[in-house]
């Protein structure tokens, strides 16, 4: 089914094909992992289908939460049916914990507190590294408007509130976390802008809330060992997974 389709994209983490119908496109969920620009790669098996079934599960609460998302359904274990933007080549992160990149620029300790949520912006290019711009680059070189931006400012927030209680009812501290959007235009053309891509462990920065323990893609930057697993637990404490272990599956099967 999946090798008929026509390829559209092939990212690091996903493929994307056409979709069935007009307006729609459908990711493929890799078990690739890619870390330092590309420099460090794996595969770690079942990775796919976990950031598969826990970005359905974090979009479907936020598309309910009144957050416009790009997420239509689940097809499978591996693929879900989105619905087509045009790619806005900006990732948006919210930090409310330093660590990572904010870490290393300003000299912070990693898992101090930030004196309120920040968001930032990144241009999305692997080639420069994606390297961190300001409003002024993003509207001189038209990648979005103040309006765009506004918005996204304010739905990053609205995720991160939603999220950070998500998380915390289940004892995982959200750390930080990278989000991209799309612009959609309605029947009079007018452009609007919706949640895109995957929002999963690889994206997000997720600390046990008692021990710290790090949930998250760090565990292969920094070559801690049990990816997958501590993905596995994210799903399992969100309540994804069986108790044994299996992801639960009411799909159909391919
Ligand atoms: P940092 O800027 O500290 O490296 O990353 C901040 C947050 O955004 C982390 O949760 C990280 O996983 C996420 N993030 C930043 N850049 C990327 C990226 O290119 N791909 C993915 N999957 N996540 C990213």
């Amino acid at each position: 089914m999946m090798s008929r389709r026509k390829m559209l994209y092939e990212g690091k983490a996903k493929i994307l094909y056409e979709g069935p119908e007009p307006g729609t496109v459908v990711a493929y969920f890799k078990d690739d992992a890619t870390a330092f620009n590309a420099q460090k790669k794996a595969v770690l098996e079942g990775k796919g289908v976990l950031n598969n079934r826990i970005s359905e599960f974090v979009m479907e609460n936020l598309g309910r939460m009144g957050i416009p998302t790009h997420f239509i359904k689940r097809l499978n274990m591996r693929e879900q049916l989105l619905r087509e933007v045009e790619i806005i080549p900006l990732e948006v992160v919210v930090r409310n914990v330093a660590a990572g990149s904010i870490a290393k620029r300003f000299g912070l300790t990693e898992g101090d507190a930030l004196p309120r949520s920040i968001v930032e912006f990144y241009y999305k290019n692997d080639a420069l590294e994606d390297p961190m711009v300001a409003e002024e680059h993003i509207t001189a070189f038209n990648w979005a408007t103040t309006q765009d931006m506004d918005e996204m400012i304010a739905m990053a927030l609205r995720v991160n509130d939603y999220l950070s209680g998500m998380f915390m009812a289940v004892g995982i501290r959200l750390i930080d976390f990278k989000l991209e959007f799309g612009r959609v235009y309605d029947q009079n053309d007018m452009p609007r802008v919706i949640l895109a891509d995957e929002i999963s462990p690889d994206s997000c920065r997720l600390w046990d809330a008692n021990t710290n323990e790090k949930l998250d893609k760090d565990r292969f930057r920094r070559d801690l060992g049990n990816v997958t697993e501590a993905y596995a637990e994210v799903a399992r404490r969100l309540g994804i997974m069986k108790e044994n272990g299996s992801v639960t599956e009411e799909g159909s099967p391919e």
